[in-house]
C-alpha cells in the first residue's frame, strides 16, 4: 500500500494513499522513511502501516461529518427551480434533447468559478431550452424535491417563473400546475413544500399584473402549495418602482412576497412615493 505524506510549501499536510487515490489534509506529526524533495518546496516521504490506519481514521471521521450534516434537519428558503437543477438531471435533459448540442458547462458555473451577472442569466437561458416541455418540467421538479429531501431538507420554497413556449404547447398555467404537480403526488416524503411564482421584471409591469392574478387563483385551489411570489430577473433592465402596484396587488390578496433587491450599484436619479408596507 503506497502511503505518503506531503509538505506543501505554504505549511499545509497531507495525506495520500496512492493505491485508494485519495489525499486528506491532516495534523499529524507522525514522520516516514525516505524523504524526497520536489522542486515546488514539496516533500513526499514513505509512510508506514500505523500512517495509513490513522488516514484511514481520518477518512471515516469525515464520512461520519458528512452523515451528521446530511441528517440536520434544514430548511431552504431560495431555491429556483432551474437554477437547482442536479448535473444528473440535467444530464437526462441533455439526452434527450441532442439536436441542441449543449454541455454540461453551459448549464453550471463550477465551485469557485468567477461568472458576470450576464453570463449567470446566460446559463439560465441555456436550462430554459432544455426545460420547455411539461414532461421536462414535471422531471425536474420531482428530481430537485427528491435531491433536496434526501439533503434533509424538511420544508422548501421552490420559486420559478411561469413560462410559455409556443412549440411544445406549455402554457403558464400548465407551468404552475405542472411544477406542483408532484408536490400533490407524493406524501411519503418527509418533506414540506411550496411554491413562490416568480415575476420576471425583464418582462414589464403589465405581465407581472397577470402573473399576480395567477398565482391568486393558485392560492386558493392550490391546497396550500403556492402561498406567495419572487420578484426575480435581471436587475440592471427595468425599474422596481413600475412593478409596486403588481406586488401591491399581491399582497392585498394574501400572497407572500419575496424579493430580489439591491443586486447592484446604481445612481437613484429619482425617488417613489409609493412604498409597499412588508410586514
Ligand atoms: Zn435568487
Amino acid at each position: 500500500m503506497g502511503i505518503y505524506f506531503y509538505n506543501q510549501g505554504n505549511g499545509g499536510r497531507y495525506l495520500r494513499c496512492t493505491d485508494l487515490s485519495v489525499t486528506q489534509k491532516c495534523s499529524l506529526k507522525t514522520e516516514g522513511k525516505g524523504t524526497t524533495r520536489y522542486d515546488d518546496g514539496r516533500t513526499a516521504t514513505q509512510g508506514t502501516n500505523s500512517l495509513l490506519i490513522e488516514l484511514l481514521l481520518i477518512l471515516l471521521m469525515d464520512n461520519e461529518a458528512d452523515a451528521f450534516y446530511e441528517g440536520l434537519p434544514k430548511v431552504e428558503l431560495h431555491a429556483h427551480l432551474n437554477g437547482s437543477v442536479s448535473f444528473q438531471t440535467i444530464e437526462k435533459l441533455i439526452r434527450r434533447k441532442p439536436q441542441l448540442n449543449i454541455e454540461h458547462s453551459m448549464t453550471a458555473i463550477g465551485k469557485g468559478q468567477r461568472r458576470t451577472l450576464d453570463e449567470c442569466f446566460q446559463v439560465f437561458k441555456v436550462i430554459h431550452q432544455l426545460v420547455d416541455s411539461e414532461e421536462d418540467i414535471f422531471m425536474v421538479a420531482t428530481d430537485v424535491i427528491k435531491e433536496f429531501a434526501a439533503d434533509g431538507v424538511k420544508y422548501l420554497e421552490l420559486r420559478s417563473t411561469p413560462r410559455e413556449e409556443t412549440t411544445t404547447g406549455l402554457t403558464k398555467r400548465r407551468y404552475i400546475e405542472t411544477v406542483i404537480k408532484y408536490s400533490k403526488l407524493c406524501t411519503l416524503t418527509l418533506i414540506i413544500k411550496r411554491f413562490l411564482v416568480a415575476i420576471d421584471r425583464r418582462n414589464g409591469s403589465q405581465v407581472a399584473m397577470e402573473t399576480v392574478q395567477l398565482a391568486e387563483e393558485f392560492l386558493l385551489s392550490s391546497d396550500g402549495l403556492v402561498i406567495g411570489i419572487d420578484l426575480s430577473g435581471d436587475p440592471t433592465v427595468g425599474h422596481g418602482r413600475d412593478l409596486l402596484s403588481a406586488l401591491q396587488k399581491a399582497k392585498d390578496s394574501g400572497l407572500k412576497l419575496s424579493l430580489h433587491l439591491s443586486e447592484v450599484c446604481f445612481i437613484i436619479h429619482s425617488h417613489t412615493n409609493t412604498t409597499i408596507k412588508l410586514t
